[in-house]
């Protein structure tokens, strides 16, 4: 884009210098309803939301671009933007046309960026999803060191954790962020690893990650002096969630959300989970990237989105530390004891609004008197549970909990007094203060109303005066108020006597408009009244917000409380609802869990109605077998029952009820989940190598307090290779890493290592054979299978019969081979007919109609015009 020159109109001026501050956003240019915006930026907008690209006069001799969208619908538009990577500066009339006329009558209106919108720093609710966080994220490293910071500007939310390099994969799955920002310069590795986590990554300059300004912008952003006493920081962390202050500030133009104190997680206080794992139990959303099907959905009772919000926090990052395991556990124990209770909170739950989110739009001055209702609603059914919940001895996290849902009394009175049941949008459309609130506005709204009843009896006397009936007062933008009637009774009205009352003022098509010196000033009064109300109820509003503000902390942990509530009585609501139990939890490195069950299986098959979830066992201790080599047939449920385990182990954690009888598990420091290449189709990558790498990572990393469930690992390559493969991986489990695994095969072979490898034992899923068809008992049982039953289940699938018959004498022939000590190859050339009759058996022909004879009978090119008639009498008399 070019700089201004001599030849540019003053308004094109003004917006290539506006727009060469924001070369990578899309600059919405505000023009009355409008945003506009040209060239480049109108052709790629017109592109991605579909509108009309038209032209605006010339700029150095070409037309301009222009598309626009109506202010009034700017949000859906925004959000569309946003969605397809690009990031919009919204430009703003800061003031109105009356005012740049003042200055000079060519001075164009005063403009400027109100804030950038990116996909990180959004706050509208119409943008967001209520029940999902939305991160900015911001890595750094400094030397050897690395750290991950992370905000959710909506509600103020904000934390960092040590994340060096190879960290960063993981904590972006965790973590899901929209967007994350990186030092200008970082390596292609680093771009690579978020783009992969499906956020946009905005590289900014080495300066707004300096650890020294960092100081002093942290402490300025938290109003301390001192940053020790907000936390420990390390330089990392300083850099990383100073470029945070430092984006949010840009993007909102000077205005900082409300942040909360940095929280610090600890690595080792969660449960490490790594992407693929993530992905592999369908967390939060299925393989296919749906959020229905997954964990998250099937497990979420949460009546408000901040509870929401919470539990999926809560699944994707369990704890390690088992007081804050059992504190949460005790909660959900409670709830499930005192239904009445529970019943009763969760309806008044559910009615409250996004307290976090509507405190987070008035901190940022982006609110609407909605958001004022919404934090007065909130707080009188925060209360409400409050009063609920004192009448019981409550478990400490709900004692705690409850104690910041009071003392809200004064500014709860005062919203309430403050604001109608059901306000506009807009404080700058007025008419949300509510009546008996101030007496001034109650004056001038008085006048302005009996203004405009003056304005009906004025009507009613003119078309007395004029003896024209059908005579009107009217308004318009342009004339205001004005008395109108039709071009036939006009002449009358232009002369004496009439002509000394009205004015007349315009003549339209079929009207003649004019006005009279009473009506002019009955007009200034009620501009007056109404700007002067419109004016009052802006006061009010700000002050409203500013007593919101005053009690922004308390408020803020008032929004967390509702949440932990939410969370602990939801999870109750679940576990009692689906006879679900408490998990008993220590430091051993036991994993024994009875008749456990797969959350979205069982759901599965309920809504199916066909058959019933069969529960089954696992018993995993230190002194006894820590691994179990788990062989059946395809079909049998073996993938079912190793996530289901490691779901079990990451719900305890979450601080959840789990699917079982009984559960007792030492604590889990990892949770590993790998499946064979065959089942990972969605990647691009050689699956092979995927599968080998990950499972790389599993024997390098897993340590003696990690879960790992490997399913079918060495699939993806020729049998012997596999076999090895797999054969070496669970050697290497079993004698270094040491920890508790569920390995699911199909290599018969392995089975016999359980001889050799003193941990580990076998297990099977049970099958019978009935009448030549198998049938799943999906029953785990110790033993290893004795068969797999493919041909079997290949005859479920619906092969053909001539294959299968082939396939079962191949099987046989191949056994055979085996059990008498030839080589597979060998046994196939020696013993089997290569052409077995019953697999080349042809078809048996199908009897043939005397019509489909007879069709094939005819030589069409040697047939006469009159042969062609008879042979179509022929055919239809045969039909
Ligand atoms: P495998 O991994 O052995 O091939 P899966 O675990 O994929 O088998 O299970 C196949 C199907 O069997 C599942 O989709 C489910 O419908 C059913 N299934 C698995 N486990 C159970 C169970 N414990 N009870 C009832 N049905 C089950
Ligand atoms: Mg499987």
């Amino acid at each position: 884009m070019n700089k201004p020159d001599q030849s540019v109109t003053p308004m094109m001026a003004q917006f290539l210098e506006i727009k060469e501050e924001y070369p990578s956003a899309l600059l919405f240019y505000r023009m009355g309803d409008f945003y506009e915006l040209f060239f480049d930026d109108a052709i790629a907008a017109a592109q991605a939301l579909d509108i009309t690209l038209t032209k605006r006069g010339k700029h150095q001799g070409a037309d301009i671009p222009m598309c626009g969208v109506p202010v009034h619908a700017a949000e859906g538009y925004l959000l569309n933007l946003i969605r397809k990577g690009f990031r919009v500066a919204v430009c703003e009339q800061l003031e109105n046309p009356k005012e740049a006329k003042k200055r000079g009558a060519k001075s164009v209106v005063k403009r400027g960026v109100v804030r950038l919108v990116t996909p990180g720093t959004l706050t509208e609710d119409t943008l967001l999803h209520p029940r999902e966080s939305n991160f900015l994220a911001s890595f750094i490293q400094v030397r050897s060191q690395g750290c991950l910071a992370w905000v959710d500007i909506s509600t103020g939310d904000l934390r960092y954790s040590p994340c060096p390099p190879v960290r960063l994969g993981p904590e972006l799955a965790r973590l899901a962020p929209a967007e994350v920002l990186v030092a200008e310069g970082s390596v292609n590795e680093t771009l690579e690893i978020i783009s992969e986590a499906g956020a946009a990554a905005t590289e900014l300059p080495q300066e707004v990650f300096d650890s020294t300004a960092g100081v002093d912008r942290i402490c300025k952003a938290y109003g301390v002096r001192d940053l020790s006493g907000l936390g420990e920081f390390g330089r990392a962390d300083i850099a990383a969630i100073s470029g945070l202050i430092e984006y949010l500030s840009t993007t909102q133009k000077g205005q900082l959300p409300l942040l909360r104190r940095p929280v610090y997680e600890a690595r080792d206080d969660f449960v490490a989970i790594d992407a693929a794992t993530r992905r592999n139990l369908e967390l939060t959303q299925t393989l296919s990237g749906e959020r229905s099907g997954s964990l998250l959905s099937v497990i979420d009772r949460s009546v408000t989105a901040a509870g929401a919000r919470l539990l999926a926090r809560r699944i994707t990052t369990p704890s390690q530390r088992l007081a804050t395991i059992e504190e949460r556990a005790s909660a959900v124990a409670f709830f499930g004891e005192q239904s009445g209770l529970r019943g009763a909170v969760r309806t008044t739950l559910k009615q409250l609004p996004d307290v976090e989110r509507a405190l987070g739009r008035v901190a940022l001055d982006r609110s609407g008197p909605r958001d004022l209702r919404a934090l007065g609603n909130g707080i009188a059914q925060a209360t409400q549970v409050y009063a609920l919940l004192q009448q019981h001895d409550l478990p400490p996290l709900l004692q705690n909990a409850a104690a910041d849902l009071k003392g809200f009394e004064g500014l709860s009175d005062e919203l309430d007094r403050a604001m109608v049941a059901e306000p506009p949008l807009l404080a700058r459309d007025g008419g949300f203060v509510a009546t008996g609130y101030s007496a001034e506005l109650d004056e001038t709204t008085a006048l302005r109303d009996e203004a405009r009843s003056v304005i009906a009896k004025m009507q009613a006397e003119y078309a007395g005066q004029s003896e024209i009936s059908s005579l009107k007062i009217k308004h318009n933008n342009v004339l205001g108020y004005f008395i109108e009637t039709t071009a036939t009774h006009a002449q009358r009205m232009m002369a004496a006597p009439l002509s000394e009352t009205f004015i007349h003022r315009q003549t339209t098509a079929n009207a003649v408009r004019f006005t009279t010196v009473e009506l002019g000033d009955l007009e200034t009064k009620i501009l007056n009244a109404a700007g002067r109300a419109t004016g009052l109820e802006l006061e009010i509003f700000a002050g409203l917000c500013a007593q919101v503000l005053d009690h922004a902390a308390a408020l803020q942990a008032l929004a967390v409380s509702i949440a932990e509530i939410d969370v602990a009585a939801a999870l109750a609501e679940l576990a009692m609802s689906k006879g679900w139990v408490r998990p008993i939890l220590n430091d051993s490195r036991d994993f024994i869990i009875e008749q456990g069950r797969h959350p979205v299986v069982e759901a599965a098959i309920k809504a199916q109605a066909t058959t019933v979830f069969v529960a089954n066992d696992c018993h995993l201790t230190s002194n006894g077998d820590m691994v179990w080599l788990l062989t059946g047939p395809n079909m049998a449920g073996k993938s079912t029952f190793l996530r289901q385990n490691a779901l079990i182990a990451l719900l305890a954690q979450a601080g959840s009820f789990v699917p079982a009888a009984r559960a007792e598990i030492g604590i889990v420091s990892q949770i590993f989940s790998r499946v064979g290449a065959a089942d990972d189709l969605a990647r691009g990558r050689s699956t092979f190598m995927v599968e080998m790498v990950e499972t790389a990572a599993i024997l390098n990393q897993a340590d003696d307090r990690a879960l790992v469930i490997l399913d079918e690992i060495g699939r993806g390559t020729s049998t012997y290779d596999g076999l090895s493969i797999a054969w070496a991986t669970l050697e290497h489990l079993h004698d270094v890493n040491r920890c508790r695994a569920l390995f699911a095969t199909h290599y018969h072979e392995l089975t016999q290592l359980t001889a050799k490898l003193r941990h580990v034992d076998n297990a099977t899923v049970t099958v019978r054979e009935y009448q030549g068809d198998v049938v799943f008992l999906h029953e785990v049982k110790k033993g290893a299978a004795d068969r797999s039953y493919g041909v079997q289940v290949a005859k479920l699938a619906g092969l053909p019969q001539s294959v299968l018959e082939r396939a079962k004498v191949v099987l046989d022939a191949l056994e055979r081979g085996e059990r008498e000590g030839h080589s597979k190859q060998k046994a196939l050339i020696d013993d089997l007919p290569l052409f077995s009759s019953v697999a080349m058996s042809a078809p048996a022909p199908s009897t043939q109609s005397e019509l489909e004879k007879a069709f094939e009978a005819i030589k069409p090119d040697s047939l006469s015009a009159k042969q062609a008639l008879d042979l179509v009498y022929d055919l239809k008399s045969k039909l």
